[in-house]
């Protein structure tokens, strides 16, 4: 270890790692959860290769990635020595990259349309194995961003099951980045209680102590983990 270093030095991806951890802990105390209960999900996007070997070396073992060829890149070479590994989906998906994504992926957060359903249905039936699935839902019906409209949630849903022959088993959401995310979250686990999903996917470095309280299943967490994201 390096010698003790000053209270205002930024802490060390371990530090930030044994605080977020520690935080879900306690959030999970303080609404009555046990937090076995809520999977921590590294988002590991733009991060370099020693960032990601810094966070492999605490355990972790579920992350987040939001495009499909730069988690290609990132993870290939790397699965078949770290068993456990899952990977997660949290940005659009468009349909051309739906093989790719299915073969790399263990979960998909961003189902959000019929057509990628059906894209989806294709791949597993070609591939034989199809990775477990989300639907994202657009909470903040915000224009520019991702997401099924709350109000055909159910529709898109009930479309992927039986249409399509999916495996839906839960839902994502992103609230708007400059309001309260508590009815954004309630609104998801509303949703989700209606269509009998357990998983809920929501909270962010900002929010997931809220999220945790609105029942949240996964929260994804890049920053408070990683430090600042270099652009890509
Ligand atoms: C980048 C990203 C996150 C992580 O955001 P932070 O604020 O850095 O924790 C979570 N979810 C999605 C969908 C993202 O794209």
């Amino acid at each position: 270890m390096t010698p003790s270093s000053p209270a205002s030095a930024s802490p060390s991806i371990a530090e930030r790692v044994a605080e977020v951890r520690a935080r879900i802990d306690a959030a999970c105390r303080a609404a009555g959860r046990d937090p076995a209960d809520v999977v921590l999900t590294a988002v590991s996007k733009t991060q370099e290769p020693e960032a990601i070997d810094t966070i492999l070396a605490t355990g972790q073992r579920v992350f987040g990635e939001n495009r499909v060829q730069e988690a290609q890149g990132r993870w290939t070479d790397r699965i078949a020595g770290l068993p456990g590994l899952e990977l997660r989906l949290i940005g659009p998906l468009q349909t051309n990259k739906v093989e790719d994504a299915a073969a790399l992926f263990d979960v998909i957060e961003t189902l959000d349309r019929e057509k990628l359903a059906w894209a989806l249905a294709e791949a597993a039936e070609k591939r034989g194995r199809s990775p477990r699935l989300l639907v994202q839902v657009n909470t903040g019906a915000e224009p520019q961003k991702a997401g099924v409209l709350p109000d055909a949630a159910d529709a898109l849903i009930a479309a992927a099951r039986e249409t399509y022959g999916l495996t839906v088993e839960g839902l994502m959401c992103i609230p708007p980045a400059d309001k309260d995310a508590e009815p954004h979250f309630a609104m998801l686990r509303g949703l989700a209680e209606r269509n009998g999903l357990s998983v809920l996917s929501m909270g962010m470095s900002g929010d997931y102590e809220t999220a945790i309280r609105c029942g949240a299943t996964h929260v994804r967490v890049g920053t408070a983990l990683f430090g600042e994201r270099n652009r890509p």
